[in-house]
């Protein structure tokens, strides 16, 4: 098939003990981008072993292991970085600063810029119909969410919500590999949901051979994922929640989790 020697590349790069970033490649112009920047060494052996040469340097959020290597790769390379306009006070120096609405544009591939605030308030998640693939960081993840460092549990509701509407055959590229332990508290909110029963089987295989479960599908998440599911009757019900609206269920989940 001819469109395949030019369809965009996804590349997983593992960072630190749990992080992944990400690279997308363009064929056509040769274009890399790297999604966050745990450390630099991984990301530059990654580039290497491909011959690729990094153009594009997206951050999600703030913290420190997306971020602590973004100097050290835009020396050796003089990629151009961009980050959230409401975070630049708090991101290295940003060459392109965008916000919900915008486009970031790596060689002939163009993301969406979708506010997606809840673990910090001006994270961001970006999504490129052309890879089918959508960058979420610590916003949605395999099987769970980021921890509310900053945001509400109604932000965090409202930018998981905006994610599921995206085609469900997306690639959902986060930033942790946190599914096994994800799984095992999904099971205590959603212990009759015979696909969460097998994918959580898939991930203790995946793990016990030191597979990656990072990237999923949008489609299993929106299966299997309990945070994504809050506007589940089911749920809701085994939470004692039934009636109660979508946020206020999402909002008991993410305690219950932050406990577990
Ligand atoms: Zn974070
Ligand atoms: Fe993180």
């Amino acid at each position: 098939m001819p469109e395949t020697a030019t369809a965009p590349e996804i590349v997983t790069v593992p960072c630190l003990r749990d992080n992944y970033a990400f690279l997308l490649h363009d064929p056509v112009t040769g274009a890399t981008a790297v999604v966050d920047v745990p450390e630099a060494a991984p990301i530059e052996a990654a580039l290497a072993e491909r011959g690729w040469r990094l153009s594009d340097i997206l951050i999600t959020h703030h913290h420190a292991d997306h971020i602590d290597g973004v100097e050290a790769l835009r020396k050796a390379t003089g990629a151009k970085v961009w980050g959230a306009r409401a975070d630049a006070h708090r991101l290295p120096a940003l060459d392109h600063a965008v916000s919900e609405g915008d486009s970031v544009t790596v060689g002939g591939l163009s993301g969406d810029v979708i506010d997606v605030s809840g673990h910090t308030v001006g994270h961001i998640a970006l999504h490129f119909p052309q890879a089918g693939a959508v960058f979420t960081a610590d916003s949605l993840m395999a099987l769970g969410c980021g921890r509310l460092f900053e945001g509400t549990p109604e932000q965090m509701w409202a930018s998981l919500s905006k994610l599921a509407k995206l085609p469900p055959e997306t690639l959902v590229c986060s930033g942790h590999e946190y599914t096994a332990s994800n799984a095992r508290f999904a099971l205590t909110v959603d212990p009759d949901n015979s696909a969460l029963i097998s994918r959580a089987a898939a991930v203790d295989a995946a793990r016990a051979a030191n597979r990656p479960t990072v990237p999923s599908t949008l489609a299993e998440e929106l299966e299997t994922n309990p945070f994504l599911r809050a506007a589940d009757p089911a749920i809701a019900r085994h939470l004692g929640l039934d009636g109660r609206d979508p946020a206020a269920v999402f909002a008991r989940i993410r305690s219950l989790k932050d406990a577990f």
